[in-house]
């Protein structure tokens, strides 16, 4: 399975998920569709599944035309059946799905959203995170509280050091301002910042990050309960 990232709106990632050999492929997000179609066309897709981690417009954007164009059927979590648009193929916590060489595990991870879900495709031990694990932060906590989101994380934590995490933002040079100013004498958050702004400068994304680069230099992923991870939340939404 190979990973395509393509980056929608202003600084949104969409993520195709394709099998070599038949060009069959998954779309992870979709913000909007036109990025995707033109994507599919360079790259001679056949565009199967759109997955959506979460219903927020900048995640399902492109669900409505993608699936008319492509006759592509729309996966996401039963609980947010009537706020994904048009899905089709409803998921529970824990369940896999599988389709040809693709296989993924669904993970609830409430917080951002009520019915936000992680897709951990275990075999490429690669983990879509949505807007509930970015790297440097976190999602906003719109809908649940600060501990489902605080165990959500800590859901996340238990996966393989070596998972490698694809977000739903380019939001890690703005996040790394908060994580140095909290944790400043982090010698792999400063190095890493350093990587960052090299990626940027040469105009390539963040992503992946893995789950152990998080776990050295995420301020989120580094509290040890839900009383300073919601202290940090606070201070990050005024931040
Ligand atoms: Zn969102
Ligand atoms: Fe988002």
């Amino acid at each position: 399975m190979k990973i395509e990232i393509v980056k929608c709106l202003e600084d949104n990632f969409s993520y195709l998920l394709i099998d070599e050999i038949t060009k069959s492929a998954i779309v992870i997000d979709p913000s909007e569709a036109e990025p995707i179609i033109n994507k599919i066309k360079s790259l001679g897709l056949k565009l199967k599944f759109i997955m959506n981690t979460h219903h927020h417009y900048d995640h399902v954007g492109g669900n409505k035309e993608l699936k008319k164009l492509y006759n592509a059927r729309i996966i996401g979590f039963d609980q947010d059946k009537h706020r994904i648009p048009e899905i089709d193929i409803l998921l529970k916590n824990d369940e896999i799905w599988k389709d040809g060489i693709f296989e993924t595990k669904v993970f609830h991870v409430p917080g951002h959203t009520l019915g936000h879900v992680c897709f951990y495709f275990f075999k490429e031990n690669a983990l879509f995170s949505g807007d509930t694990l970015f790297s440097l932060g976190c999602g906003r906590v719109f809908e649940g509280t600060h501990e489902e989101m605080f165990n959500s994380l800590q859901l996340i934590k238990n996966l393989p050091l070596d998972t490698e995490i694809y977000c739903g933002h380019e939001y890690t040079l703005k996040n790394s301002d908060f994580c140095l100013k909290h944790d400043s004498e982090n010698k792999a958050l400063i190095s890493k910042i350093k990587n960052v702004k090299h990626q940027l400068s040469i105009g390539k994304p963040t992503i992946p990050s893995t789950l152990e680069e998080e776990l050295q230099t995420n301020i989120f992923l580094r509290s040890k309960n839900v009383k300073n991870f919601s202290k940090l939340r606070d201070l990050k939404d005024n931040f």
